[in-house]
């Protein structure tokens, strides 16, 4: 899954990047509002945590454009604590939650996956397609013969993107996108091998070529 976060402390930024990236986050920063709109419309991510103390244009704003534009993506936003007036003018803008600074960063991982479910209309944290099971939170995921299998970052990734989307046929480009992050080398035809991977762990038949067009999740047998 994509994040952008938006946030202007490059102290807080540089420590919540490595924990965002260790949930699974492929994970795209911006600095300043200006960028950070722009990013959001860009990237089109898939959860975005959003500063509203911002230089160049404040997070409110920011929102504001996003949602006048048509962005669906669910939006965290960081308010001073105890703005309470912060909080109701993020809602009100669009904002799915808010995090008053300082929090913990714990607050912050469970607050997203949160909202990213909602936003997906899942109730939990488990992912089941085709007889494969995914638990988001402990990044484990379970085949239809039951055996457990450990997965590494981009497998795990590529496996939530593709199991988010069932029903979708999804080019490399668009599978690279989602899986690497900006300044990681994004090679599409490496998500072959990746792709190759996981239907060595989940039965060949798991992914589906579709020829020309990219790759869908095998359909689902009705129960
Ligand atoms: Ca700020």
């Amino acid at each position: 899954m994509k994040l952008l976060l938006v946030e202007d402390d490059a102290q807080l930024r540089s420590a919540l990047v490595p924990l965002l990236r260790q949930a699974g986050y492929a994970v795209e920063t911006a600095a300043d509002g200006v960028d950070g709109e722009f990013l959001g419309l860009e990237l089109e991510p898939d959860v975005v945590v959003l500063d509203l103390g911002l230089p160049r244009r404040n997070g409110l704003q920011v929102l504001q454009h996003w949602r006048q534009q048509g962005a669906r993506f669910p939006v965290l936003i960081l308010t001073a604590r105890d703005a309470w007036h912060e909080r109701v003018d993020g809602l009100r803008a669009g904002a799915d939650d808010y995090l008053g600074k300082p929090f913990h960063s714990a607050e912050l991982l469970a607050r997203l996956e949160a909202i990213s479910r909602r936003s997906q209309g899942r109730s939990d944290e488990h992912l089941s397609w085709a007889g494969v099971q995914l638990d988001c939170q402990q990044q484990l995921a379970q085949g239809p013969d039951g055996k457990a299998v450990a997965l590494t970052g981009i497998e795990f990734r590529l496996l939530r993107y593709l199991m988010l989307h069932p029903q979708q046929v999804h080019s490399k480009t668009r599978l690279s996108e989602h899986v690497y992050e900006e300044d990681q080398q994004r090679d599409s035809n490496v998500i072959e091998v990746y792709i190759n991977r996981l239907r060595q762990r989940f039965g060949r038949d798991f992914i589906v070529t579709r020829r020309g067009q990219g790759y869908q999740l095998r359909a689902e047998e009705p129960a």
